[in-house]
Formats: C-alpha cells, sequence, structure tokens
C-alpha cells in the first residue's frame, strides 16, 4: 500500500518508503562498524518491528542471527503499563551474545526499558536498541537507545509495521492517523 492508498485517512505524512529506507541504511553502517568482528544476535518485537527487522537486517553487511519476541504491556486502552507479559519467546540462549534489540518505535518506553533489562539479566553480553522512531515528548523512563532513527511527535503514527487494529502496517510509508478514523 502506498501513502497515496490512504490518503484520506492520514492527517499528515511523516516518512516516505524513501526516506525510511535511507535511515535504515545509515543505521546499519553505524551497526555494521560498532560489532565489527561480533556476532550479534538481533531481536525482533513482533509485529510492529516487522517491517524494520526485514529492511535494516538485509542493509547489515555483516551476518547477523535473528529472533523473535512477542509482548504485551498490561493495562487499558492504547497507552502502555509497564507491566510486560511475553506471549512468545525467544528460541535462543542469550548467554554471552551481543544482543540488539530492534524495535518500530518507542512511546513511553515502558516496554523497551523492561525488556533490555529482562535480556540482560538472561546473561547477554550486551544489549543495545535499534529503533525506527522515537517519540520524545512521550519518554515516562529514559531508555538508552544507541542506535535511533527518527524523532516524531506525539502523535498516533501507522504504517511499515505500525498499526491501529491490525489495519495500515502493510503501508510503505508513515503517517499521522486522522482523528475520524478512531472517533
Ligand atoms: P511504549 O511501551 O514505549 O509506550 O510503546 C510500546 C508499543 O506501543 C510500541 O512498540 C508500539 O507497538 C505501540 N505504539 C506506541 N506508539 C505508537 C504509535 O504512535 N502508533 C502505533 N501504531 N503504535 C504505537
Ligand atoms: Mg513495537
Ligand atoms: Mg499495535
Amino acid at each position: 500500500m502506498e501513502l497515496s492508498d490512504v490518503q484520506a485517512d492520514l492527517s499528515e505524512v511523516l516518512f516516505t518508503p524513501e526516506q525510511i529506507d535511507e535511515k535504515l541504511a545509515e543505521l546499519a553502517a553505524v551497526v555494521d562498524r560498532d560489532y565489527a568482528g561480533k556476532d550479534p544476535l538481533l531481536v525482533g518485537v513482533l509485529k510492529g518491528a516487522v517491517m524494520v527487522m526485514a529492511d535494516f537486517s538485509r542493509h547489515l553487511k555483516m551476518q547477523a542471527r535473528m529472533d523473535w519476541m512477542a509482548v504485551s504491556s498490561y493495562g487499558s486502552g492504547t497507552k502502555s503499563s509497564g507491566v510486560v507479559r511475553i506471549l512468545k519467546d525467544l528460541d535462543t540462549d542469550l548467554h554471552g551474545r551481543d544482543v540488539i534489540i530492534v524495535e518500530d518505535i518507542i512511546d513511553s518506553g515502558l516496554t523497551l526499558s523492561w525488556l533490555k533489562q529482562n535480556l540482560e539479566s538472561r546473561g547477554a553480553a550486551s544489549v543495545e536498541i535499534v529503533a525506527l522512531l522515537r517519540k520524545p515528548e512521550a519518554a515516562k523512563v529514559e531508555v538508552d537507545v544507541k542506535y535511533a532513527g527518527f524523532e516524531i511527535p506525539d502523535a498516533f503514527v501507522v504504517g511499515y509495521g505500525l498499526d491501529f487494529d491490525e489495519r495500515y502496517r502493510n503501508l510503505r510509508g508513515i503517517g499521522v492517523l486522522a482523528p475520524h478514523v478512531y472517533s
């Protein structure tokens, strides 16, 4: 799906497919440099990070292993509470591994800060984070995101893996969902 296909549902276009791809290529080049000689494990957070993982990982020049986790934040409504439940765990033993969490977006930061600590507690040698989007105004906890893509305003965005009610994940670009869609 192209941004033009859902124009009426978006109040603003934030990033075109080209801008996203360019940013992921930049992040991958830095990760390639930082992890030279290492054997990192990419951990994708389902489902939103599927597109980021697909494109970021293919920009890497090094070999990278891949695994997936699904987590859910308890709490009512659309805001996460910081209480996290693992819906699907990793298949990989993290002992001594250099882990790179691959995420779509950091909103409150509660989910990621919990996840980072959880993976560290399993004996990983290091845990860093790649996130395509970050909402700085919404941060409830400081999360050290070493590889961050774009900073965005505190609005609800969809596309490129990010959904509203499981829709818009297959949109190639990213935009702000128009209020008439959810109200
Ligand atoms: P956090 O714990 O940092 O508040 O956010 C956890 C999850 O909420 C993100 O990984 C993402 O799945 C979802 N989320 C946060 N902000 C947005 C947004 O603007 N749009 C969409 N579609 N999901 C979001
Ligand atoms: Mg996510
Ligand atoms: Mg969602």
